[in-house]
């Protein structure tokens, strides 16, 4: 068409965008006639060899699509793990054989169950501290080679002072690792606060459709986090720590819609936090202020806290979060969770909903079960 001028090419970098335009934007094949305008599903075990990759354990380019965009909104790069807790294990392996981990009390309960084994093959040593004491955490840095950080923490929700704790093990030379599941980039990143490594569930908000496992770690962009990162790659690799494709390309799908689902979950979150404060079966509200989980203690029993799972009809009694849907779960249930989190503590991980709708659901299973 003669008089149109040939459009400036797009730049290769998004980094100017908002975190909201690069969810949609990145992990795409480069724009061209006839390109594919959805994220590829590439199924193969190996490829033709002299290419840029040889074996399928090794990279996929569907992994390369998740792992731009997920690099890009926590400002790292990142690396798709086969679940969390193959993404806690990579991370782990920075340990020395003899190493000392410091970890908040009650995190994740499987980062307690693996550190508690490995601690009782004398492998490594753990130090618990309290994670919302700056003092005890920094006292307990000496001679330690990861900082385990958790915040907001599951499921009590404690908050720690990010900037300064990941200062305090950089002047140390402690490695710090931000388990970032329940607030995600949108809501915090750590790299920008001085942690060396991000790690995710992928399997909550990321994903956010409760049809997935997987996991992530996300590293500096300096030389150490190019280190790192290529030392972990080699961990994935070699541990065949690997995720499926159709579960990672599942993952970007659901990536793309999470600044709008995490907007109404939050907002739901917050409404029905204020309610339960002064709900008359409800003794106590843990909510941080931001995101959208939620844990209560109910005026009642560890039997009681049950009956509320068991009674709602809206919300579903089972032990994931992050998702569309709204899911509880009494947490001390699980064999490995830690005694600091109360019997009759109930976790909510607040979906997108009607707001009404859930309040409705959860007030009446409170009464039910506290009558
Ligand atoms: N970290 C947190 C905060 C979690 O809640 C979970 C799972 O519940 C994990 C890590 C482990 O992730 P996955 O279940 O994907 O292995």
């Amino acid at each position: 068409m003669r008089g149109m001028t040939t459009p400036e090419p797009q730049p290769a970098s998004h980094e100017d965008l908002t975190p909201a335009t690069r969810i949609v934007a990145l992990g795409r094949e480069e724009r061209a006639p006839g390109s594919q305008v959805g994220a590829p599903l590439v199924l193969t075990s190996t490829y033709v060899a002299d290419g840029p990759a040889n074996y399928a354990r090794n990279g996929n380019p569907t992994w390369s699509a998740f792992e731009e965009a997920l690099g890009s909104l926590e400002g790292g790069d990142a690396l798709v793990f086969g679940s969390g807790m193959a993404a806690v294990a990579a991370v782990l392996s920075f340990v020395p054989v003899g190493g000392t981990v410091v970890v908040p009390h009650a995190p994740y309960s499987g980062v307690v169950v693996t550190l508690g084994e490995r601690a009782a093959r004398g492998e490594l040593t753990v130090r618990h501290v309290e994670v919302t004491d700056v003092d005890e955490v920094v006292a307990a840095l000496d001679g330690a080679d990861l900082l385990w950080l958790e915040s907001p923490t599951n499921p009590l929700l404690e908050i720690a002072d990010l900037p300064a704790l990941l200062s305090a093990a950089r002047e140390r030379g402690v490695l710090t690792v931000v388990d970032n599941t329940f607030a995600t980039p949108l809501l915090q990143q750590p790299l920008a606060l001085g942690a060396d490594l991000v790690m995710h569930s992928v399997t909550k908000y990321l994903s956010g459709h409760s049809d997935v496992i997987l996991g992530a770690v996300i590293t500096t962009r300096d030389e150490a986090g190019q280190a790192r990162n290529a030392r972990l790659q080699r961990h994935r690799s070699l541990y065949g720590a690997i995720a499926g494709p159709f579960e990672t390309w599942l993952a970007l799908r659901g990536l793309r819609t999470l600044h709008v689902r995490l907007e109404r979950a939050c907002a739901n979150a917050a409404t029905l936090a204020e309610r339960l404060t002064t709900h008359p079966g409800v003794t106590r509200t843990r909510y941080p202020g931001f995101g959208a989980i939620i844990s209560f203690e109910i005026d009642g029993s560890a039997e009681q806290a049950e009956v509320v799972a068991a009674t709602t009809r809206i919300v579903v009694n089972s032990t994931s979060l992050g998702a569309v849907e709204t899911q509880i779960e009494r947490r001390r249930r699980q064999p490995g969770e830690p005694e600091a989190v109360p019997v009759n503590l109930l976790r909510l991980s607040v979906g997108i909903e009607d707001v009404e709708d859930l309040w409705a659901d959860l007030d009446h299973a409170i009464r039910v079960a506290t009558a």
